[in-house]
């Protein structure tokens, strides 16, 4: 029953509202969207030719609406999305900026949006040329020696990039056993490792977050492959002892992986290859802005030292002596294909013109803005929030729950108050070496108009904390729905609506 002030609405209804027939609940029978043309076969036609069993006269409890009717409840349920374009989105380690417009137009012009895959290469030089330059950016950006846009994620990119260091070390007669992964790793690390084939050994952090110098040289040995490193790390610390961690790695004869999803923190002021990654991968549904979010088409580029070259996927993006593109298939030593064509091209397009539309000095701006606006947000929270690592931050920080969980709210609780605040909720529970980990990246994209009132709110939500639990431990109170069985939801989905 829909309400307003009280009074049960039939017929009115608020433009925007957060209640909504199911579409099978609206509409009244005889109702089309559509005019049809009069039937000017034999109807019978269908039936005899498929059989009377196949063919249905009626779907039980098929909506019947207006083309008007369908259009207004679609806009009305879009209306109920939290997008980067209603509000700050600060979810830590997911790096959800802003995506320029700009970057929309130059995807959908002509011959870019349109051009086809199978199209012969003669007559894609422009598109094969947008790959090129798009690789050699990336490569500028993290030092490295050469790029391949091919996984369409951060995890494929991860998958691609161990499947390379275990062909290299392969071929020197030794693939070894081991990736040592440390404690805050993002939940895909250990995944990809396993999925190379490897086992992962686990090393915890230090008491100020980073990866512990002397476990990782009990831990360091001739058994294991390399180090799959996240810098700045999930806590949102730069690793300061990175040039000590890679000579040690290097000095065993393993390789360095670092997962560059936090690119966001360093482009334009630290190239990876410089302190001595040999293999990385970035996000540009992250760190480039292209579109992120709600499984839709990501890119996770792979950057390589000149010696890991041979092995990158198949087919290599070539530029001939003439100066023309090509794609080389001949590529022994190639781990092989990982996804269809070249990759996502569309997201290729729109982190080139996001790099050329900001330039050198504009993308330093845009890391230095990121890491000053994480800053601010945890100087300005801490004597509040818990905060259980307290070196300086890069681009997001990491806040524990331990001062309101003695009051029986909890990270997930302040993170659905938030929402009554008019804010997307932070990552919660992330990294798993904070208990309670409240994790925030506001991004450059936040200005500071809108920090201070993030910070206003999450100030007030300790406050309520403090003097009134229940009002945060009920909440959201704003939303469609409240609290979820969260468990249920994800364990025993309802997909379908039945009569
Ligand atoms: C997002 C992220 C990944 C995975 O990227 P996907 O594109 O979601 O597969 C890996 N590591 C870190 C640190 C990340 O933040």
């Amino acid at each position: 029953m829909k309400h307003i002030m009280g009074n049960p609405i039939r017929h009115a209804r608020a433009h925007v509202t957060r209640n909504e027939d199911l579409i099978f609940e609206r509409g009244s029978p005889g109702k089309s969207g559509v005019d049809l043309p009069p039937l000017d076969v034999p109807a019978i036609a269908s039936s005899s030719a498929l059989g009377t069993e196949f063919v249905r006269s009626e779907i039980e409890g098929f909506p019947e609406l207006s083309e008007l009717e369908v259009i207004r409840h679609f806009t009305r349920l879009s209306t109920w999305n939290f997008g980067l374009d209603t509000g700050l989105y600060p979810l830590g380690s997911c790096t959800m900026k802003y995506n320029p417009r700009i970057n929309e137009v130059v995807a959908r012009l002509e011959g870019l949006a349109t051009d086809h895959p199978y199209a012969p290469e003669s007559l894609v030089q422009g598109c094969l040329k947008i790959l090129a330059e798009t690789a050699r950016c990336l490569a500028e950006i993290t030092g490295m020696d050469a790029v391949s846009l091919q996984p369409a994620a951060g995890a494929q990119g991860e998958l691609t990039g161990i499947l390379m260091i275990r062909a290299c070390l392969a071929e020197r007669g030794d693939p070894r056993k081991y990736i040592l992964v440390p404690d805050s790793a993002h939940g895909t690390n250990p995944a990809s490792v396993t999925i190379s084939g490897y086992t992962v050994k686990n090393i915890k952090s230090n008491e100020r977050g980073c990866v512990d110098l002397s476990e990782l040289k009990r831990t360091m040995n001739e058994e294991v492959a390399g180090l799959m490193l996240t810098n700045p790390n999930t806590l949102g610390i730069f690793e300061t002892q990175i040039r000590e961690i890679s000579d040690l790695i290097h000095s065993k004869g393993g390789l360095l992986y670092m997962d560059g999803a936090n690119m966001n923190a360093l482009v334009g002021i630290a190239r990876p290859k410089e302190f001595g990654v040999d293999v990385m991968h970035l996000n540009l549904h992250k760190t480039f802005t292209t579109p992120h979010g709600g499984g839709g088409p990501g890119s996770g580029p792979v950057a390589v030292r000149a010696f890991l070259e041979p092995y990158l996927p198949s087919p290599a993006l070539e530029q001939r002596p003439d100066g023309t593109y090509h794609l080389n298939y001949d590529r022994p030593k190639s781990v092989g294909r990982v996804r269809a064509f070249y990759g996502n091209f569309g997201m290729a397009v729109r982190a080139l013109a996001y790099t050329l539309a900001n330039g050198p000095e504009g993308l330093r701006q845009t890391t230095e803005d990121a890491v000053l606006n994480s800053n601010y947000v945890k100087s300005r929270l801490k004597d509040l929030y818990d905060l259980p690592y307290d070196a300086p931050s890069m681009h997001e920080v990491v806040f524990s729950d331990r001062r309101q969980a003695t009051r029986g709210v909890r990270t997930g609780d302040i993170a659905k108050r938030l929402i009554d605040y008019g804010f997307h909720p932070y990552t919660t529970s992330f990294p798993l070496i904070v208990s309670g980990a409240l994790m925030i990246e506001p991004t450059e994209s936040a200005s500071k108009q809108e920090l201070d009132a993030f910070i206003e709110a999450l100030r007030s939500i300790a406050r309520e904390a403090e003097e009134q639990p229940e009002t945060v431990l009920k909440a959201p109170y704003t939303t469609r729905v409240s609290r979820l069985d969260e468990a249920a939801a994800a364990r025993k989905p309802v997909l379908r609506w039945k009569p």
